[in-house]
């Protein structure tokens, strides 16, 4: 295995592990030797050792394995120093890369963060709708001037810029903020830490280090759900920032509200600053992210011809998430630019047709009821719970009606996703919305457009 082979099995790598973890945990990698069935590669810290060998490490053995060397053990050493040497410092710096490559961890060497992505900046985040509450109020912590509100708490569903938007915080605050110390890590990374510490006996620094920084960004908090010691440790790390009156950035994937497992007392301080949803995309938001990174591709595919109304084609079929959406362009250049053609409509049907089969069967009974509770500005947790009250019970059965219309899901399968219920409740709900579409023209304006807007 030479560093030439690597550099492919990296490649192949991409596939398995999703292109952002790539960029993060893989591409930093360097391959020093295999021998005798143990591959080692360098590392900029142990804790990114740790943390690639923890979540990477059998993938990339697979991998290795299947190109042909023979790999039975990964390990992965900090670059020229003693191991002694390389606990985490316990001095926090910004975890901002000073180059504008995708981050580099030697970069930040003792920076206890996650690396950031350069790429995902504010400049290369396309505002529509959907975000523009998110987008405005993480432009508004970027500038570093006084906690306006404590947290910022953004949330919607994968792939819509949570992660984009806090690494543009980072990037800016960076900048304009030099002397900040800005933090930024997944909840994962801060229960691995957490426990990691409890281990070494060095509980106190971890607290200190949390405690000393200036602005604190952790990513799908939705993660510590259920995790009680981790939680209790948190909550711990955020009063004593908010009584200090540092920034805190907190992500996930539902509202505070929403997260089970969560204790109420956080719950409670996690709403008591600002709390921001992202929306699913909406076609023209799509069209423009798309239009984007075709601008970034030009220079790169140069020569490369693209049709009328292949963007428009997949703004229209690609609505899960805009990853998903990133991920069909990136292949349609580099399959048009391998065979040399045109990108035509008939070359994207051929080349996504996975993408966009996949996209069809979209649907999620969940992202009904989120859309059916959002209209009627009830709670999502009551879409399952038990109240009978009509205001609830009415977009309750208009859910239960969508999500027999527009998935294909059957009766008892729409049942459990409604707490549980029968499946004679959920034709009886279907069949009273039918009736009641007979006479109540509020009713019908109403589910045309949740179904308009379910449909993208
Ligand atoms: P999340 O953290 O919400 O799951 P990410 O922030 O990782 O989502 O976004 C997924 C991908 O989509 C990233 O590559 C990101 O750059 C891109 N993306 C999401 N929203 C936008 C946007 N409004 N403009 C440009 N790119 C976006
Ligand atoms: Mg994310």
């Amino acid at each position: 295995m030479t560093n030439e082979t690597w550099g492919l099995v990296r490649e192949e790598l991409i596939k398995r592990v999703g292109r952002n973890n790539y960029v993060t945990w893989i591409e930093p990698l360097k391959f020093s030797d295999l021998k005798q069935g143990v591959a080692r590669f360098e590392v900029p810290t142990s804790f990114f050792g740790d943390w690639v060998s923890r979540n990477f490490s059998d993938h990339i053995r697979a991998q290795m394995n299947t190109a042909g060397a023979q790999v039975e053990r990964v390990e992965f050493a900090v670059a020229n120093r003693p191991a002694a040497q390389d606990a985490p410092a316990a001095r926090p710096v910004s975890s901002a890369p000073r180059a504008k490559q995708p981050a580099r961890s030697n970069d930040h060497d003792d920076v206890p963060g996650a690396p950031l992505d350069a790429r995902f900046t504010f400049d290369s985040f396309v505002v529509g709708k959907p975000n523009e509450l998110a987008h405005a109020a993480a432009r508004r912590v970027a500038e570093g001037g006084p906690v306006s509100f404590n947290p910022l708490f953004l949330y919607g569903g994968v792939g819509l810029g949570k992660t984009h938007l806090m690494h543009a915080i980072a990037h800016e605050l960076q900048t304009r903020q030099p002397h900040l110390r800005v933090l930024y890590l997944s909840a994962e990374q801060f229960m691995y830490r957490f426990v990691q510490a409890l281990r070494e006996r060095q509980i106190m620094d971890f607290k200190e280090l949390f405690r000393s920084v200036d602005v604190l960004m952790v990513d799908d908090v939705q993660f510590i759900a259920g995790k009680d010691s981790t939680q209790e440790e948190f909550f711990h790390t955020f009063n004593a920032l908010v009584d200090q009156n540092k920034q805190i950035v907190i992500s996930a994937d539902r509202a505070p509200g929403e997260i089970k497992d969560l204790e109420d007392r956080i719950k409670s301080r996690l709403q008591c600053g600002l709390v921001v949803d992202l929306h699913p995309t909406d076609y023209e938001l799509r069209l423009g992210i798309l239009q984007q990174k075709v601008e970034l591709y030009r220079s790169q595919y140069r020569g490369l011809v693209l049709a009328d109304g292949v963007l428009e084609f997949l703004a229209h079929r690609i609505t899960t998430n805009v990853r998903v959406l990133e991920g069909a362009l990136t292949r349609l250049f580099a399959f048009a630019s391998l065979v040399g053609r045109e990108i035509t409509l008939e070359l994207a049907q051929d080349c996504l047709a996975d993408i966009l089969r996949a996209s069809d069967r979209k649907l999620t009974i969940e992202e009904i009821q989120r859309k059916v509770a959002e209209h009627y500005n009830i709670r999502l947790s009551d879409m399952i719970g038990p109240k009978r009250v009509r205001t609830i019970a009415r977009p309750r059965q208009i859910a239960m009606y969508l999500a027999k219309q527009l998935t294909p899901r059957s009766l008892p399968e729409i049942g459990r996703r409604f707490g549980g219920r029968d499946h004679t409740t959920i034709m009886h709900g279907v069949r009273k919305i039918e009736e009641l579409m007979a006479t109540d023209s509020q009713l019908n304006d109403d589910l045309q457009m949740l179904r308009r807007q379910l449909q993208g």
